[in-house]
């Protein structure tokens, strides 16, 4: 059974104040059978860890620099991240991939480094919708899964969460039907299925990104193969983010 996991991914948004103000809305949270997840700007990371250390909400970061220390100005290790407690790390937004231009390799060896840390990675995944018209959803879905996971291992699946958010549903106040979605994230665990077995792929969480609130969180969570959500817009409003937290426990 997959403990369902609802994340929040605060993208460029909330300076000192702001995160502080959130961190303590967020506080009153009680803990259930999900886990809850905020991904705050790196500057928020050490309030994270200051004002949710005693609740039930792990915290993550949105990004990471593949590589123990050096010469990459304005990057952040995955050593410094777990120094601030962070389990979690997203690796591979759309956001990233289209205006950084990360490429399928580079999210790759950000996936192990953060599994080498011993932090769990988000690896974000999804078409366009150019390529959704095209007919080609299953294939850069695939594409991007295996690449993504090229190099870790089955034993690693329990830390594995994929994310499928499709481009053209990320922050368009319009998501993809709870089918639509479903349809692909199907497709996801099949891949995990090839990439490592059938213990792994039963036991990586697959989640839904793009427009998720709490109108239609319950039609995602209620997919078989959908194990809770990747939230950008809806994590900065503290009372809806606890609220689509609270259809995930029950
Ligand atoms: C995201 O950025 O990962 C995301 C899903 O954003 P939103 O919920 O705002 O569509």
């Amino acid at each position: 059974m997959r403990r369902p996991l609802i994340a929040g991914n605060w993208k460029m948004n909330g300076d000192a104040a702001e995160a502080d103000a959130l961190f303590r809305a967020l506080a009153a949270v009680r803990p259930g059978g999900a886990d809850l997840v905020v991904c705050p700007p790196f500057t928020a990371l050490a309030a994270a860890q200051q004002s949710l250390s005693d609740t039930c909400i792990q915290w993550g970061a949105q990004n990471v620099y593949p590589a123990a220390s050096g010469a990459y100005t304005g990057e952040i290790s995955p050593a410094m991240l777990t120094s601030l407690g962070c389990r979690w790390c997203i690796c591979g937004h759309s956001e990233r991939r289209q205006l950084l231009g990360e490429t399928d390799d580079f999210i790759r060896r950000k996936v192990r480094a953060v599994l080498d840390a011993g932090m769990m990675p988000i690896l974000c995944v999804g078409e366009t919708a150019d390529e959704r018209r095209g007919g080609r959803t299953a294939s850069v879905v695939q594409r991007e899964v295996e690449e993504g996971l090229r190099d870790a291992a089955a034993d690693e699946a329990a830390r594995l969460v994929v994310a499928y958010e499709p481009v053209w549903a990320i922050g368009a106040g319009q998501a993809a039907t709870a089918a639509e979605a479903q349809e692909v994230c199907g497709w996801i665990r099949e891949c995990l299925f090839r990439l490592f077995g059938q213990d792994a792929a039963s036991s990586a969480r697959i989640l839904y990104g793009g427009s998720v609130g709490q109108g239609n969180i319950a039609d995602f969570l209620s997919e078989p193969d959908i194990d809770g959500a990747l939230i950008g817009g809806a994590s900065l409003r503290a009372d809806e983010f606890i609220s689509i937290y609270d259809t995930a426990k029950a």
